[in-house]
């Protein structure tokens, strides 16, 4: 995504503000590239992270972005519309192309970033906090009926008929 790619000679000593607004069908385009399954963003996702060079060859990134996606409930298995938000605040290394073949461990940073002719890519990162706001364990509301464990009907949307499967009768 052109918007999140970052030549890191224009971010000045005070810093830089980028805004975030990515379009719903690039951010699943970006989350598909995961390998992980896609999952249905109904938003743009937007906010703003504060880019500024530390010391030496790091960048500091701190902000934040909010978006909305569709989550599976993990009790009635709806999908149902949720806002996600998530806070930034990582120093990442600034490392030329192949630079981290050698494993050593010696900085305290967050991780690395790429710099292609001079520019960085923030898409992955933004990817990578994407999932981190992600609640693996999800319910739609708190007294989500589920499902019955006879019929597999959705519980939420009123009685089966079967006779132990709900609970009810
Ligand atoms: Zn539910
Ligand atoms: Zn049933």
């Amino acid at each position: 995504m052109e918007s999140l790619i970052v030549r890191v000679d224009d971010i000045p000593l005070e810093g830089l503000e980028l805004e975030l607004n990515v379009p719903a069908a690039d951010l699943m385009e970006l989350l598909a590239e995961d390998g992980e399954e896609t999952p249905v963003i109904l938003s743009p996702l937007t906010g703003s992270l504060k880019l500024r060079t530390t010391g030496k060859d790091r960048l500091s990134i701190k902000g934040g972005f909010a978006v909305t996606a569709e989550i599976f409930c993990d009790r009635c298995l709806n999908e149902t519309p949720t806002a996600l938000s998530s806070e930034v605040n990582e120093v990442l290394d600034l490392e030329a192309p192949g630079a981290s073949a050698n494993g050593d461990e010696e900085s305290d940073s967050d991780g690395s970033l790429e710099v292609v002719d001079g520019k960085v890519n923030l898409s992955g990162l933004l990817g990578e906090l994407f999932w981190l706001s992600w609640p693996w364990h999800f319910i739609c509301k708190p007294d989500c009926a589920g499902l019955c464990s006879r019929c597999g009907a959705n519980l939420n949307e009123g009685l089966c008929g079967c006779v132990d499967g709900c609970g009810h009768s």
